[in-house]
């Protein structure tokens, strides 16, 4: 969990400047299969016998767009069938153990990794055997790693509310063995936030942090619910929420942390462009952010490009990007000595020399 400082490094434009992979940060927005490498997707794959498409082959990173149902059935069927070469816990174990590393790399010094134990559970021998190697899983690649991995637990939105609460309990009894977060994923347009309210109030009063998704496929409505209905810490997304700016206002006065995942939004057709993704906006507006890369085997980038995407899209300055890792770190589940060190990190990253900081 040592930050590491390395010499500034050359932009493309010239000039030096400081090495995002460098800057020490956390990543609240990491989903369990979407973390994994292509090349291990790959010689799984070939490992289990399982046919992968072109679009996960040679046509990879997949051209997606999912700002309609269908375009959001080919993503899912996409993570469906990558989700489908882990096939035994050494499988498991090694796209964590992978994550880790490369989370490492990208100085990420905490992750929290989600993950809906129901789409494994038929090959681990049930949701509570899942948790259970997902979490020391989590916690053998975070120590071989040296970073802290924590797990948020996420139901999927276009199922029973019954399963989320089922979910919501046995997150609730590992809340001391690793899991620190109770999550909502799946298409907002095919399943509400209200509807899982009973859910959220189980997580949150056993202590764990609420993270849904909102405000990515639908508007500033749906991260609304989030906020008023399911007593949201963090969003997933959330980056509509600046089309309302009493909502927006909302956010900030809590405190609430968006999941802002740039290259995402840009993939899956949420925005035209990186720089259509309202970072500087909702920035600007004081609301606090945590960049994620989401799925980086679906959408082709890690962590440390969304810190670079924000920088040559949005000309966040090295001192803006600093306080980005610092609003992760302060966003997380961290505990406190790691949040202290990460912080201290960040100060010492801002504070190495670089030639020509940007304006
Ligand atoms: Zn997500």
């Amino acid at each position: 969990m040592e930050a590491v400082i390395t010499s500034p490094v050359s932009a493309p434009g010239g000039g030096a400047v400081r090495d995002v992979a460098a800057l020490p940060k956390a990543h609240l927005h990491l989903h369990f299969t979407g973390s994994m490498r292509h090349s291990t997707l790959v010689e799984l794959a070939e490992q289990n016998g399982v046919q992968l498409p072109d679009a996960l082959v040679e046509d990879w990173p997949p051209k997606l767009r999912a700002t309609d149902e269908r375009g959001w059935f080919r993503f899912q069927r996409l993570y469906d069938i990558a989700r489908s070469v882990l096939v035994t816990p050494d499988d498991l174990r090694r796209l964590l153990r992978e994550t880790a590393q490369d989370e490492a790399s990208e100085g990420s010094g905490w992750l929290e990794i989600q993950v809906d134990p129901s789409g494994y559970a038929s090959r681990f021998g049930g949701l509570t055997p899942t948790v259970e190697l997902v979490l020391d899983a989590a916690r053998e690649a975070g120590d071989a790693a040296g970073i802290g991995v924590g797990v948020v637990i996420a139901a999927n939105r276009t199922r029973h509310p019954l399963d989320a609460k089922t979910l919501a309990r046995l997150a609730v009894h590992y809340a001391d063995q690793g899991v620190v977060g109770f999550g909502l994923s799946n298409d907002e347009r095919r399943g509400r936030a209200y509807d899982f309210e009973g859910a959220f109030r189980i997580a949150r009063r056993g202590g764990l942090l609420s993270t849904p998704h909102g405000g990515e496929l639908q508007g500033a409505a749906s991260v609304r619910e989030c906020v008023d209905l399911l007593g949201a810490d963090r969003i997933g997304h959330g980056v509509r929420a600046v089309e309302d700016g009493r909502l927006l206002e909302r956010i900030v006065d809590r405190g609430i942390t968006l999941e802002v995942c740039p290259a995402s939004n840009v993939s899956l057709g949420v925005a035209p462009t990186a720089a259509d993704v309202p970072v500087r906006a909702l920035f600007e507006a004081g609301a606090r952010i945590a960049l994620g890369a989401d799925d980086p085997l679906l959408f082709g980038s890690r962590l440390a490009r969304q810190y670079s995407l924000v920088r040559d899209e949005h000309a966040f300055t090295d001192a803006e990007l600093a306080e980005l890792a610092r609003q992760s770190i302060q966003g997380s589940a961290a505990p406190d000595a790691v949040r202290k060190e990460l912080l201290t990190g960040v100060d010492a990253w801002l504070a190495a020399p670089s030639d020509a900081p940007r304006a």
